[in-house]
């Protein structure tokens, strides 16, 4: 029978593994470390966390990441068994012992009966058989190169420059206006692709003193190399001259206010639609480095978006991922080579839990592609459906950012019956959640994932 290949023993290849080797197929987990290493792994266990030692919010009740949580304990995964094992008391949130946890998830894999682990770092694509790529935000050179090859240049990224998206629902229409630049486009999709807010000089002036004076978060060692090409954070932007971000990403050019089309702005923060639902918008140019505390501060300063919420803060880190949006089909398969699949934060999603989420599902549809099965994925109304069907085509491309789980990524709830408060809609998106994942769930035939690797 043919073997499941996965590259990368992190969160995602780790969860695959368990995932694919439970449904009954044979999985070799190819894992480079600790023969090469990383400048942030420290061990060669498989499942090591890199930084924090949390994996967020354990609300599976009005909180995205907990309700992913939720549904991986559903399925049988075995990141979220062994974060529950060695879970240490941190309030709300799900923290863990590192180094239990990573020896637990390995001595789990090296003992079940259809898992092998070898240490061997991929340097090319592979022309045949069933393989995942879940080699993560620091994918050694050599592979990247070749993925940067076999996809376009412009197909894989070595940094991310996130800017800070928005609820769309939260933003201040009084003060806020759809345009695009010379009102180029005219279908409703591209009249709303934009959102503009204007400062006078005063709001202007003492935006560019607080993004001076903010507390910014330093680069690691090793972490940093050309990052400066073409997504300077905006707090350099400022340091560089007051006018700077007037003349770059705050420009007030081609645009008339509506609320107030006499008096022509002094500069123009601009949003842009961040999916194809209009649930989310990011700020066009504001990749940044303050500390988060900072960034919710200074950005609530912009007119229009005083009482936003933010579905991610910005960011700038080495991670290495594709344009997942263009490249994989919607069962996470290379388009160009379909017997090639992508998990983890390769795809464009951020952080342990959403990446380990993504190797679970791309174990699955491996293993039932192997199996002969189909398997459809999981439906939107699911933080894991959301999240996928996000990254595999309804994230915009051409701006394509790693991204976190969060409620902008699903279906909106409150259509039907007008608005609610914050916390019932929440508990809206989970109860439906759940429901549908079940419902997925079952539809395999199976519920829960037997595992019959636990018994060592
Ligand atoms: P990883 O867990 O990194 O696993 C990838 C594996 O592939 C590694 O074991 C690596 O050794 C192996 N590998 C790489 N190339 C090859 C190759 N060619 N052949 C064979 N094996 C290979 N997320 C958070 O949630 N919280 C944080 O605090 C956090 N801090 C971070 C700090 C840094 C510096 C970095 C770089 C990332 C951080 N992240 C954080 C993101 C976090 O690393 C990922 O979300 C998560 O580990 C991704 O899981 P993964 O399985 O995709 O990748």
């Amino acid at each position: 029978t043919q073997v499941l290949n996965i590259v990368g023993g992190g969160m995602a290849g780790a969860e695959a593994a368990w995932q694919a080797a439970n449904m009954g197929v044979n999985v070799v987990i190819h894992e480079m470390r600790p023969e090469v290493g990383t400048f942030a792994h420290r061990t060669g266990d498989l499942a090591e966390m890199v930084c924090s030692n949390s994996f967020r919010s354990d609300d599976d009740e009005n909180n995205a990441v907990g309700l992913l949580h939720w549904e991986m304990r559903a399925a049988g995964g075995l990141i979220m068994e062994m974060a529950d094992a060695h879970a240490l008391p941190a309030g709300g949130a799900l923290a863990v012992d590192r180094d239990a946890f990573a020896a637990g998830v390995t001595a789990r894999l090296r003992a079940h009966p259809r898992v092998r682990v070898v240490g061997h770092e991929l340097r090319d694509l592979p022309d045949e058989g069933q393989w995942i790529i879940a080699t993560g935000p620091l994918t050694s050179g050599p592979l990247a190169e070749a993925i940067r090859e076999a996809t376009g240049a412009d197909q894989l990224a070595f940094f991310d420059a996130i800017a800070p998206i928005v609820h769309f629902d939260t933003v201040d229409l009084s003060k806020a206006w759809f345009q695009s630049r010379y009102d180029k486009g005219e279908t409703e999709e591209e009249r709303t692709a934009y959102l503009n807010c204007p400062m006078d000089r005063d709001q202007y002036e003492r935006f560019i003193d607080a993004l001076l004076a903010a507390d910014k978060t330093e680069f690691r060692e090793g972490e940093t190399a050309q990052y400066f090409d073409g997504c300077l954070p905006i707090e350099v932007m400022a340091e560089r001259g007051r006018e700077t971000l007037r003349h770059g990403p705050m420009k007030p050019v081609g645009l008339t206010n509506p609320h107030a089309p006499q008096v022509k702005p002094h500069a123009v923060v601009q949003l842009r639609r961040d999916n194809a639902l209009g649930t989310l918008y990011n700020i066009v140019g504001f990749q940044t480095k303050m500390k988060y505390g900072a960034q919710v501060e200074v950005f609530r300063m912009i007119p229009g978006l005083e009482a936003a919420q933010f579905a991610r803060l910005g960011g700038i880190h080495r991670n290495t991922f594709i344009n997942s949006p263009t490249l994989l089909d919607r069962e996470m398969r290379l388009r160009a080579r379909p017997w090639i699949r992508f998990a983890g934060q390769i795809t464009g999603v951020e952080g342990y839990v959403e990446s380990a989420a993504m190797g679970l599902l791309a174990g699955r549809l491996a293993a039932a592609e192997l199996l002969g099965r189909t398997l459809p994925p999981p439906p939107r109304d699911t933080a894991m459906g959301a999240l996928v069907a996000h990254i595999t085509g309804d994230a915009e491309a051409k701006s394509f950012q790693p991204m976190n789980v969060n409620f902008g990524l699903f279906p909106p709830i409150d259509a039907r019956g007008g608005r609610r408060g914050r916390k019932e809609r929440y508990r809206a998106y989970t109860d439906r959640a759940k429901q549908a994942f079940g419902a997925w769930l079952a539809a395999e035939g199976e519920g829960a994932v037997v595992a019959d690797g636990a018994a060592g």
